[in-house]
């Protein structure tokens, strides 16, 4: 059995495990994220004690990150964390730094697309070609598989960051540093929070909050459906475990639709084309799983 060393790199943990499989995770740690230097020391040394006894290697690894990252294996700096607002943490080497540390192949992108891809092999979109996994939690970020494949381009999606229509009674100031009033300034769980001075969770079902939330979010599914064509949309992260948000979503994507996409697998069948991941919270994890899965295969 092959063995993967699988890394879901974000803001604030690094969760780590040793698997074979998205069935087969045998140890899985979670590491908090601080400096740079000291967070992926400690992940090498979660490795290297781990296999220590038994005297195992890893096969390959798996990395879903947090952005921006370079995705370009044309450029000096692919593999790294280019220039997030993480503090010490801009021009990070992150790929490059595991691969030499193990000598094994590295499987890397970011946290969303990773998801999307785990959900597209063992979850939700198992079956097709093309889908989208959007997170909703303290900020949003959108992966998409395109073909069977992960999208890059001129560097990744950066869905949370697209322009929505703000309500004219939402007198919030969108938190977002460089657009004020995104999708992600205006509807990630941190926005929730300082609209309604209250965190997500205290806030009923049907508190108004959950009708504009619906509403921004169905504005972005609607672009990424007129741009993206995908066949379903995932929807995971925090503020999605608040379930009434499913049906609000799915009746506001059809009414900003307006008819206008006569697609029967959409318009009839919405409840199936806007759904929680099928890997619950386990899709950036299992993404990565795939990743590790790609590298080895392509090392070969
Ligand atoms: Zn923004």
């Amino acid at each position: 059995m092959p063995l993967y060393g699988v890394i879901e790199a974000g803001g604030t943990k690094f969760v780590c495990a040793v698997a074979s499989g998205p069935d087969a995770i045998e140890n899985q740690v979670s590491i908090p994220t601080t400096t740079p230097q000291e967070t992926l020391n400690t992940v090498i040394n979660y490795f290297a004690e781990y296999l220590a006894p038994s005297r195992r290697k890893l096969d390959a690894i798996g990395i879903a990150c947090f952005g921006p990252v370079d995705l370009d294996e044309k450029s000096a700096h692919y593999g790294y964390i280019t220039m997030t607002p993480k503090p010490g943490w801009v021009n990070t080497e992150i790929a490059g730094f595991f691969g030499r540390a193990f000598g094994v192949p590295v499987g890397f992108d970011t946290d969303v697309n990773a998801a999307a891809l785990g959900e597209y092999n063992w979850g939700a979109g198992i079956g097709l070609d093309s889908l989208i996994y959007l997170t909703v939690g303290t900020g949003i970020g959108g992966g998409a598989i395109v073909n069977g494949k992960p999208l890059h381009g001129l560097m990744h999606p950066e869905m949370g960051h697209i322009l929505v229509r703000q309500d004219k009674n939402d007198a919030l100031e969108g938190f977002c540093p460089y657009h004020q009033n995104c999708l992600e300034g205006l509807a990630s769980g941190k926005a929730v929070d300082l609209r309604w001075g209250k965190h997500a969770s205290e806030l009923p079902d049907d508190h108004p909050a959950w009708q504009l939330e619906a509403d921004y979010l169905a504005q972005g599914l609607v672009n990424y459906i007129l741009t993206l064509s995908p066949k379903r949309i995932i929807l995971g992260g925090g503020l999605m475990q608040k379930k009434v948000l499913y049906p609000l979503i799915r009746d506001k994507v059809l009414q900003y639709l307006n008819g206008y996409l006569a697609v029967p697998s959409l318009t009839a069948q919405i409840d199936r084309y806007i759904v929680p991941p099928g890997l619950g919270t386990r899709s950036g994890i299992c993404g990565a799983i795939a990743l590790a899965i790609q590298a080895k295969n392509n090392g070969e």
